[in-house]
């Protein structure tokens, strides 16, 4: 044994298996119609992709993370690799430069308020399964990657004893195989009526299904039970990232040891605290952050 700060277990962690992608959103005050053009009135660029947003909140809650993703050759592949290393996600032998354009999401905003979105997945299309050595005691994983490499991967990660965590977002039908290698599954509420229901995927073998409520907090349901988390009150200004967020900071969570119900807490005043700060990425907090808040701050009644 050396001196000086210990060095993180490899081996104890977060692997998250997820998209990244560049969102590139334009204000307008109106939509255009097929064939129309619009002057737009203002533009940014931003870090995005479930994978990613999900794998700086692992990282930022205090977890060794890593990222399986793929992203292209081309400049924004580069800038999204710069935003996870920035925000201390390991990165080095698990994103693929692939031969396609980085994934990206075409959003326009009107002045109400509005989006219409569309995504190219570009390279997140290409990811394939890793079925080989991930490292990691948690593998986390969301639908913005072929599902068929999902399913390949926690299959493999399943008989390596990780535990598998899958948020199945955008909503989408799931093969049973897929949903039997699943540990925890953490569907919002439009999610999980499209997989048949909380008590369908308890049927399957799912040892936990954890349901975002929004501002109603978090549902619990496993074998001993259905219990409601409260949400932490806070006052949102953009809730874009809070799904983002508490999956990563349970996974985190799960990953340093925390028990189910603790983790969920913990997650919920991350990604309640996520709503506070417009944008994804920009808004996910530190660990510190989130232990204020849960010293100081109350839950919603
Ligand atoms: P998604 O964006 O994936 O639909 P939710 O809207 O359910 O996810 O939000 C995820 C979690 O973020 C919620 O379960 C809750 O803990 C927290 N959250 C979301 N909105 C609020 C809010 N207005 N106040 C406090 N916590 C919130």
């Amino acid at each position: 044994m050396t001196g000086g700060r210990p060095r993180p277990d490899a081996t104890a962690g977060v692997v998250v298996l997820g998209s990244a992608n560049l969102d590139l959103v334009a204000t307008a005050e109106r939509h255009p119609m097929p064939g129309e053009t619009v002057l737009g009135l203002s533009f940014a660029e931003h870090p995005g992709g479930k994978g990613l947003n999900q794998a700086v909140a692992a990282a930022r809650s205090g977890a060794t993370t890593k990222l399986v993703a793929a992203v292209g050759t081309d400049p924004a592949g580069g800038t999204l690799l710069d935003v996870a290393a920035a925000a201390g996600v390991l990165i080095d032998d698990c994103v693929r430069r692939a031969d396609h354009p980085t994934g990206r999401a075409l959003i326009a905003v009107d002045r109400h308020g509005e989006n219409s979105i569309v995504v190219v997945p570009g390279a997140n299309a290409t990811m394939p399964a890793m079925t080989g050595e991930l490292g990691g005691t948690v593998l986390l994983a969301q639908l913005e990657v072929p599902i068929e490499s999902v399913a390949a991967t926690f299959a493999a990660a399943r008989r390596r004893g990780l535990t598998t965590v899958l948020n199945p977002a955008p909503a989408a039908a799931i093969p049973e195989d897929l949903l039997g290698d699943c540990d925890i599954v953490v569907p919002n509420q439009h999610e999980v009526d499209r997989l048949g229901g909380v008590q369908h995927l308890l049927d399957l073998g799912v040892s936990a299904v954890i349901v975002t409520l929004g501002a109603d907090g978090v549902l619990v349901a496993d074998r001993s039970g259905r219990r409601i988390h409260p949400a932490w009150e806070v006052d949102p200004v953009d809730t874009t990232g809070a799904g983002d967020t508490f999956c990563g900071a349970l996974a985190a969570r799960i990953a340093m040891g925390d028990p189910l119900s603790a983790a969920v807490d913990w997650a919920a005043a991350a990604a309640a605290l996520s709503t506070t700060i417009d944008g994804a990425v920009p808004s996910i907090p530190t660990a510190e952050a989130v232990d204020h808040l849960i010293a100081t701050g109350r839950r919603r009644a």
